[in-house]
């Protein structure tokens, strides 16, 4: 058993992960937020026991209501912010214990009680906001698939407690912010008014055609941020490969999509209880009009655009693309591409399908970016589980392997 802590670190404009690793019990994840996660406003815990308070005071928190059982027991009850909804049960809490009453060995019982869906993430802690770790196992009872009971250890730190590494909208900014060569600049709002923006790279005199990238559409879905950051990083570096890739291509970067989402902890939807990725070609949101703005340069006689990439998470790593049946330009890349990063990866390091998925009709980016513009269209889904380093070495490879077969493109041979 392992710990790794991790720590974010600048090296040349660029994030890059520093892990160090000690022993202990806990199971590694990466720090995933840059700032200690700021608080909120917020007038009273969601409840007390004579051991410790609840406290939802924070960016990405959610626990709807709170039951107190026991002096050291508690049933904390997640709801989605509407339903249907797909069953992606988020939940976040903080619990400050009360110094003077725990003592050596004191145990706080949560029960998280689904009130829509089922228990699907195993519940991270931190103690600081950014450095998170897996809860023990042994500290967690499925007693069924909408009850499950965590046994917290007391002692005098305020403990986090989350789906999945919080990572907020200030750290996603923070990361934006710090980027190498590209420019940020806003492309429109969220329905609550936070920001939703673009990284580009700076093109210099020649025309390029543009790699188009997005993310967090779905809030919980973080371990597509944790690809899409090193992916990103590494077209943007300093390397021979990316330099030559950035001669030739623009890239544009729009990470956070539903930053009023992130903020609220919600399950899947934007704050109007719309699905952001069912919302390409309507376009009725603000945050997917802002896209459909910025697509408008990509035209007849416009800007050129080559390929789409749209970062998630599912249960476990695979890559939604067209079928073999649906022609792309560049020609097969998917299956190229793929077949490339696999050579380099192998089941051992980061195991992933290519799911090839027709278009459905629903309007998806990736239905919808195939549709109007047909270049391959795909959905890097990554998995709940997957380990955090794999993530983001497997992103390196992809985003090499990517570089690499879009300089090799001469589309006068197609
Ligand atoms: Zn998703």
């Amino acid at each position: 058993m392992r710990k790794l802590a991790t720590t974010w670190c600048i090296r040349g404009g660029i994030f890059c992960l520093l892990a160090i690793v000690s022993s202990c019990q806990a199971v590694p994840l990466k720090n995933t937020n840059l700032n200690e996660v700021a608080k909120v406003e917020s007038s009273a815990a969601l409840c007390e026991t004579e051991l410790a308070a609840i406290w939802t005071n924070f960016p990405a928190a959610r626990a709807n209501h709170c039951e107190i059982t026991a002096p050291n027991k508690l049933v904390l009850t997640i709801s989605p912010e509407n339903q249907p909804i797909n069953k992606s049960a988020w939940y976040g809490f903080k619990i400050v214990p009360k110094r003077a009453s725990i003592k050596h060995g004191s145990i706080l019982y949560v029960n998280l009680k689904y009130a829509y869906g089922h228990h699907r993430y195993s519940p991270k802690i931190s103690y600081d906001g950014k450095n998170w770790v897996l809860l023990d196992p042994a500290k967690i009872e499925i007693l069924s698939k909408t009850n499950v009971r965590l046994s917290i250890p007391l002692d005098d730190r305020p403990v986090m407690i989350a789906a999945q590494e919080i990572f907020s909208n200030s750290a996603h900014n923070q990361w934006a912010e710090n980027l190498a060569s590209t420019t940020k600049s806003n492309i429109g709002k969220s329905v609550e008014g936070r920001p939703i923006y673009k990284l580009e790279t700076r093109s210099g005199s020649a025309k390029k055609p543009y790699v188009f990238i997005v993310g967090r559409q779905h809030p919980p879905e973080t371990t597509g941020a944790l690809a899409l950051m090193p992916f990103v990083e590494t077209l943007l570096g300093d390397t021979v490969l990316a330099h030559r890739f950035r001669d030739k291509y623009g890239v544009i970067i729009v990470p956070n999509i539903n930053p009023d989402g992130v903020w609220h902890g919600h399950w899947r939807h934007n704050i109007n209880g719309i699905d952001l990725n069912r919302d390409w070609g309507p376009f009725t949101q603000p945050e997917t009009k802002a896209i459909e703005n910025e697509l408008k340069r990509f035209k007849e006689g416009g800007d050129k655009i080559v390929l789409f990439l749209d970062f998630h998470s599912t249960y476990r790593n695979l890559f939604y693309t067209q079928t073999d049946g649906e022609p792309t330009r560049p020609a097969n890349f998917s299956r190229d591409w793929l077949g490339a990063a696999n050579a380099r990866l192998g089941d051992n390091i980061y195991a992933f399908t290519r799911e090839q998925s027709p278009n459905s009709g629903k309007p998806t980016s990736k239905n919808y970016m195939y549709s109007r513009y047909k270049i391959p269209a795909i959905t890097y889904e990554v998995g709940d589980k997957t380990d955090r380093d794999a993530i983001a070495l497997a992103a390196e490879i992809f985003a090499s392997e990517m570089m690499k077969k879009l300089i090799e493109w001469n589309p006068s041979h197609e």
